[in-house]
This record gives C-alpha cells, sequence and structure tokens, in this order.
C-alpha cells in the first residue's frame, strides 16, 4: 500500500512518533534503526540506545526457539507475524508483550526493512489467568459438592453443571432442571413466579419426580436468581444485563424412605393403641348392656313387690332388697365410668387419598395372607375434609378388616371365587365419597340398617364378635357430619359408601 500523495511524509513521521504502541524499525537482520518515544517508555531504552543494536536485546531467554523459527520462517515468506513474547526491559523486569513484524518489501519484491510494533500486555494476560484460575477453581468445586448444580440461562440453557447434575441425567432419563423445575411449579404454583419475578430465592423445598414403575424420588431443591453485565461490545455504551437461573437439588430420597417408615410405624402403633382402647370400650360397654337388662327387670319385680306387700311390716326385707338393687345400680354407674373417653385428635384439613393409601400399606400384610387383590382408584384431584387422621384410618382399617374377613369366610366355601378389594374415591361438589367393594358373601338386604345397631353381627358371638365394629364406623363417620350406607343394589359382595363433607364444619 502506498502512502496518498496529498499527505506530506512528516504526518506519518508524526503518527509514528505519537502512537501509543512501541514502534521499531529494523533492517534486515533486526538491528533496530529507529525506535518511537512509546518503545522507550515500554522497554525503558531510550531510542540513541537501542539504534544499531539487535532487536534480540529485548530477549528475555525462556521464549522456546520453536517460537523464533516460527516468527522469521513466517517474515522469511514475506508474511506479518503476531504472538506473545517475554521480553526484558533495561532495567531487568520481564514482560510479556504482544508483538507484530511486518516485512517492508522494497521496489525490487525484496524485504529491505521490519516494522515491529508491541505493546505490554502482562497486565491483561495476568488478569485472564485469573479469571481462567478462578473459572477452574469454581468449577473443581462445584464438581466436588455432593448436591446436583445446574446452571440456566435465559433460554432455559444449561450453561454450567456438576458431575452430581450428569448423574441425574442418566437417573431421571431426561434433562433433570426442567423436571425438577416443573415440579416445583407445580407444588409453589403463583408463588414461584412471584419469586422469579422479584428475583427472590427458594429455599429448600422438598420435590417428588414420580417415574413410571420405578419408586418415587425425593430431591430438596433450592432456586436462586442472579444478573450478570453482558460483557459484548454492543453493551459497552448501554449495559445490558443477563439473568440466570440457579438450582441446586440433593437427593433425599432415602432420608424420605426412613421419615415415611417411621411415621407409618408411630401411625401403626397408635391405631393399635386406639383399636386396644375401642375394644376395651366394647368390652366394658357390652358388659353395662348385658347387665341393665336384667337389672332393670329386678327393679321393676321389686317396685311390684313393694306395692303388694304395702303395710306388711316386712321392712328389714325391703331395706335389705332396696339396698341390693342401690349397690347394683352403683356398680353399673362405676363400670360405665370405667369406659375410656374417645381420643381428643387434632381435627385438621385431610386428603382422603392419604389416610386411605396409609391404610393400604398398613393391611398389606394381612390382604397378601388373605390372598386378596386390592384395586386402588383414588381421584386425581381430590378436595380436603375436615377430620382426625387417626379416627378416619382406624374406620377405614376396620372396614377394610371386615371384608378381608368377610372374603376369608367365603373362601372357605368356594375355593375358586376371586378374592378383591376395590378402594375408590370421588370428588362431590359438598363432600368427597369412599367406596369400598369386596367379593365376599355380602350382607342380606334385610339387615341394611341392622348391622349398624351395636352388638348386631351376622358372625355369631361364640366367634368372639360383639358386634361393634360397623357401629363405631357409623359412630366416627357421624362424628365427622357424614353418612355411612350398604348398596344394597351391590351383588358382587359388600359395598360401603362412606360420604364425609368438604372442609367446612368440623368433628364434634
Ligand atoms: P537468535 O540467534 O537471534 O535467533 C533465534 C532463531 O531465529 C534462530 O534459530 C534463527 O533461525 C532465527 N533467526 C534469527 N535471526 C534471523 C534472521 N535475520 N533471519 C532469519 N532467521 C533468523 N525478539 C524478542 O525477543 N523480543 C522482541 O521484542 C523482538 N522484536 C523484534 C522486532 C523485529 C522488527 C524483528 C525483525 C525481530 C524481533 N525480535 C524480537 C526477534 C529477534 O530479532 C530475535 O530473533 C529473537 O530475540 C531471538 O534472539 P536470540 O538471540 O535468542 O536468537
Amino acid at each position: 500500500m502506498s502512502a496518498p500523495s496529498n499527505l506530506p511524509p512528516q504526518v506519518f513521521r508524526q503518527a509514528v512518533e505519537q502512537a501509543a504502541l512501541a514502534i521499531s524499525i529494523t533492517d534486515e537482520q533486526a538491528n533496530i534503526l529507529y525506535a518511537n518515544p512509546a518503545f522507550e517508555r515500554v522497554t525503558g531504552y531510550r531510542a540513541e540506545e537501542v539504534v544499531g543494536r539487535n532487536q534480540s536485546l529485548l530477549s528475555y531467554k525462556v521464549t522456546p526457539d520453536l517460537v523464533y523459527e516460527t516468527l522469521w520462517a513466517q517474515l522469511r515468506r514475506q508474511r506479518a507475524w503476531n504472538g506473545m513474547l517475554v521480553n526484558r526491559r533495561s532495567d531487568g523486569g520481564r514482560y510479556l508483550a504482544d508483538l507484530t513484524i511486518t516485512p517492508v518489501v522494497d521496489a525490487a519484491g525484496k524485504t529491505s526493512h521490519y516494522l515491529g510494533m508491541h505493546r505490554d500486555v502482562t497486565e491483561v494476560h495476568h488478569l485472564e489467568r485469573q479469571v481462567q484460575n478462578q473459572k477452574a477453581m469454581i468449577e473443581s468445586v462445584v464438581d466436588a459438592a455432593q448436591v446436583a448444580i445446574c446452571l440456566l440461562d435465559e433460554r432455559d440453557h444449561v450453561v454450567l453443571d456438576n458431575q452430581e447434575y450428569k448423574k441425574l441425567i442418566g437417573d431421571l432419563g431426561r434433562e433433570p432442571v426442567a423436571l425438577l423445575l416443573t415440579r416445583l411449579r407445580e407444588q409453589m404454583g403463583a408463588e414461584f413466579d412471584a419469586a422469579r419475578a422479584s428475583r427472590r430465592a427458594i429455599r429448600q423445598r422438598a420435590v417428588k419426580v414420580e417415574r413410571h414403575g420405578q419408586p418415587a424420588r425425593w430431591f430438596a431443591c433450592a432456586v436462586s436468581w442472579f444478573d450478570e453485565q453482558d460483557a459484548s461490545a454492543d453493551a459497552f455504551y448501554e449495559p445490558t444485563k443477563r439473568h440466570y437461573l440457579l438450582l441446586t437439588a440433593q437427593d433425599i430420597s432415602e432420608l424420605k424412605r426412613q421419615q415415611e417408615a417411621i411415621r407409618l410405624n408411630s401411625l401403626s402403633a397408635l391405631l393399635a393403641e386406639q383399636e386396644r382402647i375401642q375394644s376395651l370400650r366394647e368390652t366394658l360397654a357390652g358388659a353395662v348392656f348385658q347387665l341393665e337388662g336384667p337389672l332393670n327387670t329386678l327393679t321393676a319385680a321389686v317396685r311390684l313387690l313393694e306395692r303388694r306387700r304395702e303395710g306388711n311390716g316386712e321392712e328389714a326385707f325391703d331395706v335389705a332388697i332396696e339396698t341390693a338393687l342401690r349397690d347394683s345400680r352403683a356398680a353399673l354407674d362405676t363400670l360405665s365410668a370405667c369406659i375410656p373417653d374417645q381420643r381428643a385428635e387434632a381435627i385438621q384439613p385431610l386428603n382422603l387419598n392419604e389416610v386411605l393409601r396409609d391404610v393400604l400399606k398398613m393391611s398389606t400384610a394381612a390382604l397378601l395372607a388373605a390372598g386378596v387383590v386390592v384395586e386402588w382408584r383414588p381421584a386425581q384431584e381430590l378436595p380436603a375434609v375436615h377430620g382426625g387422621a387417626t379416627q378416619l384410618a382406624a374406620m377405614f382399617r376396620q372396614l377394610l378388616a371386615n371384608a378381608i374377613e368377610a372374603m376369608n369366610e367365603r373362601r372357605a366355601g368356594d375355593q375358586g371365587h376371586e378374592r378383591v378389594v376395590r378402594l375408590i374415591t370421588l370428588p362431590h361438589a359438598d363432600h368427597v365419597e369412599v367406596i369400598l367393594e369386596d367379593t365376599g358373601p355380602g350382607i342380606p338386604t334385610e339387615w341394611r340398617y341392622k348391622v349398624f345397631e351395636p352388638f348386631f353381627t351376622t358372625k355369631g358371638a361364640e366367634r368372639g364378635h360383639l358386634g361393634l365394629g360397623l357401629s363405631m364406623a357409623q359412630d366416627t363417620v357421624a362424628r365427622h357430619g357424614g353418612l355411612i350406607d350398604l348398596d344394597s343394589d351391590y351383588r358382587e359382595g359388600c359395598r360401603v359408601r362412606v360420604q364425609l363433607p368438604l372442609a367446612a364444619g368440623g368433628v364434634k
């Protein structure tokens, strides 16, 4: 490229003199012919000190020979070379030079001079290395973390993840961050979007992931958002931010399983205790009921005798019989007072699907032992009812136990009969309905209401049945403001329907 003819040569000279880059012009042996003031500022050598000396005076001798060989091979082909060299200043200090050398070719096509331009990039290099080191450090810390970490950009692209996260990709079979965020959003509803809009961090939340045919997994998830200043040239005068989402997820499935086992164990213990009290109540109530009849008859007989013998003067006999009656009544009252109270229990909003799921889990052994197939058909969405979780669980367990027992009875005489328990939940406008069907012998229509009476049993007292199970179930349902009945149209076995009102109301 030739200089424009309308520009005087001193303009070029001044431009080179005032340039911020260290500029030197050498002969074809790299002997310095000219150095500008910036060269002095960068190298510490004054122009008069370096003119006539070789450019190699700047070499710190740690730059590999191969770099120089490449440099000169390029220049020999009359091509410009650019690269990094470690240079030494006049005071002995080192700096990193970003150097460009351009051959100056004469009219005969021969290289007559070289133009060298360089700047000190030590500080830039230092910062770049620092950034790289920090990045490497962050990546190794993130990789070593025992929680899955994933960073998403605003287009939901994963820009950083760690080993634990990569393991999750293998386990969950799709992009785990999308799955976990979807579950979190479903669980939190509008709260999630509000947190996102205000960039408010979401602290640890347990998120359940269910996959077909595999046990459910639980993750403690936390989400935070942060902004990064856009570093592109476009954003230099118009700063913009990039938004990122950071998700951490820790697998807590084992912990959840343990908690679930502990919860079921304590619920089982609570139910066993309640059943023990219940049976005590039944026994004592039975004893009181049994004694009340003859005692009432005796009282009536005594009153009759008293009237007949009025004025006969047998006061001693009257006193004795009165005392016996009074003592008997007092004993009966004492017995009644011994009947333990129904346990007080916190009334709370309940999802009957969860209560029934617990009941099924606790009854697994009994169902397996009886060879009963369970068809569990919970409604997808079930509104809450207000109730005592233990009371309702105990009641449904009683109904399930009745069904198993009924089918065991039928099995005795009908070997090939299929034993199925169908448990269905249905939402209605003002109540939730639970249907329990079995394939046992069923209950005759004429006993449809009688079976709810205390002490009525279809099984016979000689087999240890007091006949209080359905009566107690009715008592529990009534205390929840609900209804229980038997479907007389059902012919396959027995169908019990329990209806419990939605949350308003409560339990007496
Ligand atoms: P040298 O013995 O000089 O050379 C090392 C290798 O380079 C040899 O193997 C040889 O094959 C090759 N070589 C050297 N001179 C020539 C030549 N004239 N023709 C063909 N091949 C050759 N070096 C720096 O370290 N820092 C600088 O800032 C720097 N600026 C330069 C600016 C210009 C304009 C030019 C032309 C060169 C510059 N050099 C610079 C290169 C410098 O001239 C030396 O080649 C280099 O410093 C290595 O010096 P040395 O004494 O270690 O080895």
